[in-house]
């Protein structure tokens, strides 16, 4: 089998904020193909992966796509800025590699998580992320009223969720949101007794047997995540997702060492190269890779077993188009270190789960892995019709 083009896509998304989904389909000269998604669709960098997979497509065009090993390596090694890293180089590398998967899966006629040596368990446990945006609304919701968390955390219990993430300082209860300055080396009396106001209201809804996570989205650094956690650890956090920026792991030592929280980081970091300081030096308790940007599936598996020989459990970071939705169900299902799955309120909007040719949402809190070959998704009609691209070939 050959790879003999692929096209390159930029979905359209509505009502859910700057969110471009790029997606890569690899076609071979057997008429099967595969699906990846490049997991840089928020805020800014799309365009730039958008670009880099035209590169990257020439680069694999004529190879066998069973072989993701050797075309992981060759992406990696022989293209000269890869080894450097980075989101953007792995975002590429990452979509193609998905897609490569797609294929096997769909060329064996097994699931993904048959080809990873089977699931580990039926269902994945899932949370509902990002509350700060409400939940079961239309759109984002970036008001800060109190009132918003309670809708927001009562309409995700009322669906079956035991747990909730929420970044409870961004927004304040009137006017601009708090900034990265904002939540540089302090924060203010007002920012903590809201957020501290907020968390205290989503633990009473959620009752003792609940789950309350932490986002700070890298907006706090080594100080200022410290006084945030010690604050927050009388409410039993299960993590705290970026206290700080992830690159320097001696500042996660240090938080770890100044609260009772477990940490969490991922999203914005790369590679088994990425993640090692993160993972020897005991200061995470839960790796977050993001499949469509830490080297796709290929790499993600190799960090995920690393983590799990220092029993760091895993939650695949999901905030994008439902093809990353079904690729992280596929993935996480045979894994042994499993902690929980992400469902980003976005995966629940109108303007994103219509991308998908199938919905997949989770039930009372758990996530039904699919069985159909592949990742067991593609992309919809409306997608396709409403996407803009390119085919290289
Ligand atoms: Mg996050």
């Amino acid at each position: 089998m050959k790879i003999v083009s692929v096209d390159i896509m930029k979905l359209k998304t509505e009502g859910a904020g700057p969110v471009r989904p790029i997606i890569c389909r690899v076609n071979t000269d057997q008429g099967i193909y595969g699906i990846g998604e490049a997991g840089v669709a928020i805020v800014t960098g799309a365009t730039a992966a958008y670009e880099l997979l035209k590169d990257y497509a020439r680069v694999i065009l004529g190879m066998n796509p069973l072989h993701h090993e050797v075309i992981w390596e060759k992406l990696y090694k022989d293209t000269f800025w890869a080894q450097g890293n980075g989101p953007i180089i792995m975002a590429a590398i990452s979509a193609i590699d998905t897609a490569l998967w797609d294929i096997k899966g769909k060329y064996y006629g097994a699931p993904v998580y048959e080809l990873l040596g089977g699931k580990q368990r039926d269902r994945l446990w899932t949370y509902a992320s990002q509350l700060q945006f409400g939940w079961g609304r239309e759109a984002y919701d970036r008001s800060g009223a109190l009132k918003k968390y309670e809708d927001a955390c009562k309409a995700a219990i009322d669906q079956g969720y035991t747990a909730v993430k929420v970044n409870f300082f961004e927004q304040r209860k009137t006017g601009p949101n708090v900034n990265y300055l904002d939540a540089t080396g302090h924060l203010s009396a007002e920012i903590m007794n809201t957020a501290e106001e907020r968390i205290a209201l989503v633990r009473s809804l959620l009752g003792k047997d609940g789950e309350v996570l932490l986002e700070n989205h890298a907006m706090t650094d080594g100080v200022s995540s410290i006084q945030f956690a010690r604050m927050a650890e009388k409410y039993r956090p299960m993590f705290l997702e970026e206290p700080a920026t992830p690159t320097n792991h001696r500042v996660f030592e240090k938080i770890a060492a100044n609260t009772s929280i477990p940490l969490a980081t991922g999203e914005r970091t790369f590679t088994r190269w990425g993640f090692r300081p993160l993972i020897e030096s005991g200061c995470i308790s839960i790796a977050q890779p993001d499949i469509g940007n830490c080297g796709g599936i290929t790499e993600c598996k190799k960090i995920c077993d690393f983590a799990h020989l220092y029993d760091v459990g895993i939650q695949t970071h999901v905030c994008s188009s439902p093809i990353s939705v079904a690729v992280s169900l596929q993935f996480e299902a045979a894994l042994p270190n499993f902690v929980i799955h992400e469902h980003h309120c976005g995966n629940t909007l109108p303007g994103i789960t219509r991308l998908g040719k199938y919905d997949y949402q989770p039930k009372d809190g758990y996530f039904e892995v699919p069985d159909l070959p592949g990742f067991g998704q593609d992309l919809s009609e409306y997608a396709i019709a409403t996407a803009t691209g390119e085919t290289i070939q």
